[in-house]
């Protein structure tokens, strides 16, 4: 579904992506791993169309993404800082995925309920997001994320803000939820923990480059280099 060949993104004479190789296959769920600054979120915003390749390439079902706009990629993203409309209620931040597809308002008010239903809030379209308690506005922006059916849906941190309990909880519903839903995902974590439990496979990144890829069987058991090791936490 999404291929990378030597994606890089420079700022300065700093690389953020250095020729990022990668492959996701549909269905897949990959979580990308690393330490703060190694490029995770680059990564998603340069799929996402949000950030220009210094050189080379994206491609999307075999196609060629360069020139092709964000919102024409179908893909979802939900941003690390997960930007809802704090004043607008839930309902109208849902729906903002759907308007830009030109979906009616019926259809839209259809459309919201089932995802809200999806994501655990039902029947809560007319509350206010900045009354929500920061676990219900994850859901509120995973939601929006999921309304224009992304094929493939990309999360930054999306459980970033949440309480160990409410993370381990959400991170076996969201599994549930995309196999249910067959979406391929690339979801950014810097939880291991969550990587593991979530994902197929993971990616560790370091300095703009993949460090290793592989199930987390594999990358836990076998880590190809003191570095993936010390961030898996195998220091001691
Ligand atoms: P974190 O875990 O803290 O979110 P990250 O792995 O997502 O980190 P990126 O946001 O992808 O890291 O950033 C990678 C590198 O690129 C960092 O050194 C960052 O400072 C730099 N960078 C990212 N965006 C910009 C920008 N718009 N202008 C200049 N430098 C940037
Ligand atoms: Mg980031």
């Amino acid at each position: 579904l999404l291929r990378l060949e030597g994606a890089t993104v420079r700022f300065g004479a700093r690389a953020a992506l250095d020729s990022v190789d990668l492959d996701v296959a549909e269905h897949e769920i990959v979580c990308v791993l690393g330490p703060s600054g190694s490029g995770k979120s680059t990564l998603l915003r340069v799929v996402a169309g949000l950030q220009e390749l210094d050189s080379g390439r994206v491609f999307l079902d075999g196609r060629d993404q360069s020139g092709v706009a964000a919102h024409r990629r179908g893909v979802g993203l939900m941003f690390q800082d997960h930007q809802l409309f704090p004043q607008r209620d839930v309902g109208g931040n849902v729906a903002f995925g759907l308007r830009m597809h030109g979906a009616s308002r019926a259809e839209q008010d259809v459309r919201v309920e089932e995802l809200l239903e999806l994501v655990g809030l039902p029947g809560a379209s007319r509350r206010t997001v900045a009354a929500l308690s920061g676990g219900e506005q994850q859901r509120v922006a995973l939601a929006r994320a999921l309304a224009p059916r992304p094929r493939l849906l990309m999360l930054d941190e999306p459980l970033g803000q949440l309480d160990r309990s409410l993370r381990e909880r959400l991170v076996v519903e969201l599994r549930e939820l995309f196999t249910e839903l067959g979406t391929t995902v690339l979801a950014v974590t810097h939880d291991q923990g969550e990587a593991f439990a979530l994902s197929d496979r993971v990616v560790v990144m370091r300095d703009g480059r993949i460090a290793q890829s592989g199930t987390p069987l594999e990358v836990w058991q076998n880590p190809v280099d003191e570095f993936v090791a010390r961030f898996l936490g195998f220091d001691n």
